[in-house]
């Protein structure tokens, strides 16, 4: 397993793959790895030659009272991770590394950072695209690999790459989701044993969304409404929103046709959870 800690140590770690005629796939994430994770790695070294996992907590994404500083950071346990799902080289950077003076260059895409988490995490997506961009630059991989876990983020990412013709391409995987349903996410371990226990409420309000568009269900806004009752079992959860949109341009889509992004995001305690379901409602 190699370590960097430097641009110029994973750029020479990526250039020696890259002289071995190896391909390379990329993981970003912010670290406190976990099954998640695993099977973005996973996938990569399915379709990769050699794969880098990043492990950086980014400070430009996170806003004032976010928890940039309490943010866990195991760094001997997801190194190890990486390694035993098929990673081959973990890029962890300094904030300084990254950032050695005042950044006046950002990314933003337009429009489709607007909705949902852009309307409670304001500059939260121009921190994702611009570390992203960079990211992309200093390792160079052919692939980089996202999770539906965090919609949003893949669909600006992926519009983003095909706007700037970045030289790369990206592929979505599937939410890994514990066995009660609650997607698996690092901030899980802020929540107490209770708040645990009232978590996959998240996962049943997508499923009676699921169910509805099944039995021929069109009217979103009755849909939300549905969900509302199911996510009002759990008083102690404060939804910030229940949305159903066009799931590539994020528009509102009401009556429902069409590719749909159903989203949630709220919080149990002081901890902030997100999940949702893309539909298909062509197929059915
Ligand atoms: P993070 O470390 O939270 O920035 O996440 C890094 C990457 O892992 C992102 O592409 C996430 O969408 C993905 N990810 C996080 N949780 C899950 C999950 N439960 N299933 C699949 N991918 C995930």
């Amino acid at each position: 397993m190699q370590i960097a800690r430097t641009i110029s140590e994973i750029r020479k770690y990526v250039a020696q793959a890259r002289a071995a005629g190896k391909t390379v796939g990329f993981v970003p994430t912010m670290g406190a790895l976990h099954a998640g994770h695993a099977s973005l790695i996973e996938a990569a070294a399915k379709r990769c030659d050699y794969v880098v996992a990043s492990l950086f907590v980014n400070p430009t994404q996170f806003g004032p009272g976010e928890d940039f500083e309490k943010y866990p950071r195991p760094f001997e346990k997801d190194a190890h991770l990486c390694e035993s799902h098929g990673g081959h080289a973990v890029f962890a950077p300094s904030a300084d590394e990254m950032y050695p003076r005042k950044n006046l260059t950002w990314v933003t895409v337009d429009k489709l950072t607007e909705p949902l988490c852009g309307q409670s995490r304001p500059g939260h997506f121009r921190g994702v695209t611009t570390v992203c961009t960079k990211l992309f630059n200093i390792v160079g991989a052919d692939v980089a690999f996202f999770g539906q876990k965090d919609a949003q983020q893949a669909i600006v990412i992926r519009r983003m790459v095909a706007d700037l013709n970045m030289p790369l391409e990206i592929v979505v995987c599937p939410t890994v989701r514990e066995p009660d349903g609650l997607a698996m996410s690092s901030r899980n371990q802020y929540l107490s044993p209770q708040e645990r226990k009232e978590a996959p409420v998240i996962y049943r309000s997508l499923q009676r969304c699921a169910e509805l568009l099944d039995a021929g269900e069109r009217d979103a806004a009755k849909i939300v409404e549905e969900m509302q009752k199911v996510l009002g079992q759990t008083p102690a959860l404060r939804t910030e929103y229940v949305s159903i949109l066009d799931a590539e341009s994020l528009e509102r889509c009401d009556p429902i046709r069409g590719r749909i992004l159903v989203a949630f995001a709220g919080r149990l305690g002081s901890t902030r959870l997100i999940d949702n379901i893309m539909v298909d409602t062509t197929a059915k």
